[in-house]
């Protein structure tokens, strides 16, 4: 995808916001990390379809002091998909900030992978999409390149996640969804998202 391309994405996201009229303007106060956001109002936020390193990870800075400069202090536009709160009582948005669809420019920076959270999906597509751009061009974590350490991997097509076949969530896999991946780059190239747990 190139930058126009990209441009047109965040503009017709940025139009869907409007027309469905879920939109509303926020000033975020602070960054608590790559992919959560504390606004004036004292909420959390945590950005809808994308998974930043966690403290300790590779990029965890870079990712948080990236998406500081995109929204502190910043009015921003939060739209909200199926889900209005996640399990730890943050709501779940997508952030604009003027033309940038933020939650799309940490993937497309390579300093978030994309992820799947049905039912939440109006923009899995998108943000697949800045992935594989992402990695294409080794942007951010994608210029590491990290072994493959197993002998095969787990893949869950209705979580969209991978797992190491140590890993007790590999193990809960229905049938059905499990897929036997021989590397990472399999898991990757069917946007499946590396474990939070087992880190593959
Ligand atoms: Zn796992």
């Amino acid at each position: 995808m190139d930058q126009t391309h990209w441009r047109h994405g965040a503009l017709l996201a940025l139009a869907t916001a409007f027309l469905c009229g879920l939109a509303w303007g926020e000033a975020v106060k602070s960054v608590v990390d790559g992919d959560t956001v504390e606004l004036a109002t004292g909420d959390r936020v945590r950005l809808i379809g994308i998974d930043s390193p966690e403290r300790g990870e590779l990029f965890y800075d870079a990712a948080k002091i990236y998406l500081k400069d995109l929204v502190l202090g910043k009015a921003v536009r939060i739209e909200r998909d199926a889900d209005t709160m996640d399990s730890y009582g943050r709501k779940l948005g997508y952030l604009f900030v003027g033309r940038t669809f933020v939650n799309g420019a940490m993937v497309y920076a390579g300093l978030a992978y994309a992820s799947s959270h049905p039912p939440n999906t109006r923009y899995e597509a998108l943000l697949f999409a800045a992935q594989r751009d992402a990695r294409a061009a080794r942007r951010g974590l994608w210029r590491e390149q990290k072994v493959s350490d197993e002998r095969f991997y787990v893949g869950n097509l209705s979580t969209h996640k991978f797992h190491r076949p140590s890993c007790e969530w590999a193990a809960k896999i229905e049938p059905k969804h499990q897929v036997r991946l021989t590397n990472r780059v399999q898991g990757l190239n069917l946007d499946l998202t590396p474990c939070r747990s087992c880190k593959p």
